[in-house]
C-alpha cells in the first residue's frame, strides 16, 4: 500500500480517522464472528472504547512517522534533481517538465555552451572552472523566465526553454542570456575571468517534436561555435544577431 499521499498534518488528522473507523469496523466483525450477536450487544460499550481509546495514538505515531519518511523523500528527489554544484536541474527533470506542460504550445530551445571552457580550466585551474559555471547557472537562472525550465545539460552546457514564445522573444531572450553571461564577474588569480556563450536557440513551429527542436538548436549552436563564438544563431533561418 502507498501511503507518499501524508504529506500534512491535516493526511495525519485523515490517517488517523479513518484507520480508527477500521479499526473500530474489524474489533466487532471479529467479535460477531468470535462471540457471536448476544455477546456482542454485552460488550458492546467496551467494543466501542477500546478501539477508540487505543487506535488513534497508535495510528498517529505510524502516520507521522510515514509523513516524515514522505517529506524526506520529496527534499532528496528535490536535491537529486538538482546538481549539487549550481542548484539548477539536471536534464531529466528539465525535459520531464517539459514534456508535461509543453502540450501543443509554441515554445524555444536554447541550447548554451560556455565559449573556450577548456583554456579557464587550463588557465586557472578546475577549481575556478568549477567557480564559472556555477556564476553561469546562477546567472541564467535569473535571467531566465522561469528557473524551472533551465538546467544544466552537462558539462559546461545548458538548455533553457521558453513556453508559449515567438521567435523574437526567444531571439530576444538568448540575447540577453549571452549579455548577462558576458557580464558575469569572476575573479582568480587576481584577474577578471573572460566568460562568454554560444546559443543555438530552436523555435518549436508546425508541430515540432521536442526531440528535433532540441536537435535543431544543438545545430545552430554549432553553427554559433563555427563563425565566431559569443554569439546568439537562430535555427532554420540560421543568421548572426549579435557579434561582440
Ligand atoms: P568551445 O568554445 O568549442 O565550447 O570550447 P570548450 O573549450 O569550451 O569545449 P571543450 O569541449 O573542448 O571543453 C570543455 C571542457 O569542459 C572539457 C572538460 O574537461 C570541462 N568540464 C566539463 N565539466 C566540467 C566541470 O564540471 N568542471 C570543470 N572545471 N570542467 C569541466
Ligand atoms: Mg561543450
Ligand atoms: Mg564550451
Amino acid at each position: 500500500m502507498n501511503f507518499s499521499w501524508i504529506k500534512s498534518q491535516r493526511d495525519v488528522a485523515m490517517f488517523v480517522c479513518a484507520g480508527t473507523a477500521i479499526a473500530l469496523a474489524a474489533t466487532h466483525m471479529i467479535a460477531f464472528v468470535l462471540l457471536g450477536p448476544a455477546m456482542l450487544f454485552q460488550i458492546l460499550e467496551l467494543m466501542i472504547i477500546c478501539p477508540i481509546v487505543v487506535a488513534p495514538p497508535m495510528l498517529y505515531i505510524v502516520g507521522a512517522a510515514m509523513r516524515a519518511e514522505t517529506l524526506m523523500r520529496t527534499k532528496l528527489n528535490k536535491a537529486l534533481e538538482r546538481h549539487f554544484l549550481n542548484q539548477i536541474y539536471n536534464r531529466k527533470y528539465f525535459f520531464d517538465r517539459i514534456r508535461e506542460v509543453l502540450d501543443d504550445q509554441e515554445a524555444a530551445i536554447f541550447m548554451m555552451d560556455i565559449d573556450h571552457f577548456k583554456s579557464i580550466n587550463d588557465q586557472f585551474g578546475h577549481m575556478v572552472g568549477d567557480r564559472v559555471i556555477h556564476a553561469v547557472a546562477q546567472t541564467l537562472a535569473k535571467t531566465a523566465c522561469d528557473p524551472d525550465f533551465i538546467a544544466r545539460f552537462g558539462g559546461e552546457e545548458f538548455v533553457a526553454c521558453l513556453i508559449g514564445a515567438n521567435t523574437e522573444g526567444a531571439v530576444a531572450l538568448a540575447e540577453r542570456f549571452r549579455r548577462a553571461v558576458l557580464n558575469t564577474e569572476v575573479y582568480a588569480q587576481g584577474t577578471r575571468v573572460t566568460v562568454a556563450i554560444s546559443i543555438g536557440v530552436g523555435v518549436a513551429q508546425h508541430n515540432l517534436a521536442l526531440e528535433d527542436v532540441v536537435n535543431i538548436a544543438d545545430q545552430a549552436l554549432l553553427d554559433a561555435k563555427a563563425t565566431g563564438r559569443n554569439k546568439v544563431v537562430l535555427a532554420d533561418q540560421p543568421r548572426t544577431l549579435k557579434v561582440a
